[in-house]
């Protein structure tokens, strides 16, 4: 198999940058460019990001393995201060959005969603093969989702199943930072894990066939 890029993170097995015992030789820790590692770091000095990582630090280390990921956003929202909450939802999984934000709302927080088919654009009307109709006319219109939430001034957005690709636009469009609930897999009950899990048994062939 053709990898242009050398050995890496994803080929390593020890995950000595955590534990300090035997690193590989192509270790990324042990063959970064130092001014890579420094840009990195410089951001840190930015109010916003030094804020947010202090906050995800408090909610890793005060609930970890205790808290679920609705739980965690809810407790990393709070150490960010934020009040506005913006959802991102997929249309197929609107009533967990529902649920997400009576809970958001339980806890105090002004919440506003937008569904991915919101505003109505025909799919026909953006370029897209008019077969891909077989499964809806409107488009998804994440560009959409991301710029009425920042319309309405979100302070966190909480991407809730949008599809790949789709989810890829959100990311680049939101103003506000965003965090996943929920990663879309229609297949795994929402749970791409699984097919990396049964990788090597039941989901083989499945695997085998990715285009
Ligand atoms: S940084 Fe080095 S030790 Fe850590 S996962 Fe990457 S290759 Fe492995």
């Amino acid at each position: 198999m053709k990898n242009n890029y050398p050995l890496s993170c994803v080929d390593c097995g020890t995950f000595s940058c955590h534990t300090g015992e035997k690193f590989p030789k192509f270790c990324v820790s042990k063959n970064l460019q130092q001014e890579v590692l420094d840009q990195a770091v410089e951001c840190y000095n930015d109010e916003e990001n030094h804020k947010t990582m202090l906050a995800a630090a408090k909610v890793e280390f005060e609930h970890y393995c205790k808290y679920t990921r609705v739980e965690e956003i809810v407790s990393f929202a709070k150490e960010m201060g934020f009040h506005k909450i913006g959802i991102a939802t997929c249309g197929g999984l609107l009533k967990e959005a529902g649920t997400f934000a009576k809970i958001l709302r339980l806890h105090g927080f002004d919440v506003y969603g937008v569904c991915c088919k919101a505003g109505m654009v025909k799919k026909e009307d953006l370029g897209i093969d008019p077969a891909c109709n077989a499964v809806g006319e409107n488009a998804c219109n994440p560009i959409f989702q991301a710029k009425q939430l920042n319309h309405v001034g979100t302070e966190l957005n909480v991407l809730v199943g949008l599809c790949v690709g789709h989810d890829s636009l959100f990311y680049k469009y939101s103003d506000a930072l965003v965090t996943t609930l929920i990663t879309k897999d229609r297949v795994l009950g929402h749970n791409p894990a699984a097919a990396l899990y049964t990788a090597g048994g039941y989901y083989k062939n499945k695997l085998d066939s990715i285009e």
